[in-house]
């Protein structure tokens, strides 16, 4: 399925286009690390600063596979579901103390592929859904995205990717076709997500990962931020 042809979707043609989140749409200034090692301290009663976690492209519930796997702890499902309650009252905490960023570009292209009615606009992420939440609603970014699959289903973002592309053609009104699905990230770990689903990738250099690094992961568009609105709706066919 995938088209990395810049041709006009046709009527009856629809678009997805799937965020990841972080180091793509925004930068919680390390509010999400933080949040992390409070609330695995809160919880295990373990002081752990989670330095030898790269959060880059990873899933919370891998992130927390890691964290169990260094204290060699048999995590309990309880304790898994106290984690993730804990969570999310920890990054409210930790973002409301940051200086979080915004990337250059996103809020105008996100207005625009949400006020189009050929695109079906969702995430893919490795967070949690309600850390998700929480980070999109600091920048009021939250109501455009009309589904996504998220860090909590599986600690796998393949497997989150294929989640979100289900809720995609279930979202699909009758007779509609699928003309592609984009996948847009800022790590190889997205790239190889979206190779997963049949997905177009595009790699966005505003997190760890350079133009020259996303495109040797394969990505079949790579830019080093999302401000330039009209050249991404070229790319998706969304803009002659
Ligand atoms: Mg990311």
């Amino acid at each position: 399925m995938t088209d990395a042809s810049p041709a006009p979707v046709a009527p009856g043609e629809r678009v997805a286009v799937l965020f990841d989140i972080d180091g793509t749409l925004l930068d919680m200034r390390g509010a999400g690390r933080r949040s992390f090692a409070k609330a695995v301290e809160a919880v295990f009663g373990w002081p752990d600063d989670i330095a030898y976690v790269n959060f880059a492209g990873n899933t919370d519930l891998n992130v927390l596979q890691q964290v169990m796997a260094s204290h060699r702890h048999a995590m309990t499902e309880r304790e898994r579901r106290t984690f993730l309650a804990r969570l999310p009252e920890e990054l409210e905490r930790a973002a409301a103390g940051a200086e979080l960023v915004l990337f250059p570009g996103v809020r105008a292209l996100l207005e625009t592929l949400s006020g189009d009615p050929r695109v079906v606009l969702g995430l893919v992420t490795g967070n949690v859904e309600s850390c998700a939440r929480i980070k999109l609603r600091q920048f009021d970014l939250h109501n455009h995205f009309i589904l996504g699959a998220y860090g909590d289903e599986h600690a796998d973002r393949g497997r989150i990717a294929q989640l979100a592309l289900q809720r995609v053609r279930q979202a699909l009104p009758p007779g509609a076709r699928l003309r592609s699905c984009w996948l847009v990230g800022d790590t190889p770990f997205d790239i190889a997500a979206a190779a997963r689903i049949g997905a177009a990738s595009v790699g966005v250099a505003t997190g760890k990962f350079s133009v020259e690094e996303l495109r040797a992961a394969g990505a079949d568009h790579v830019c080093a931020d999302l401000s330039d609105t009209a050249a991404v709706l070229r790319r998706l066919g969304l803009r002659g």
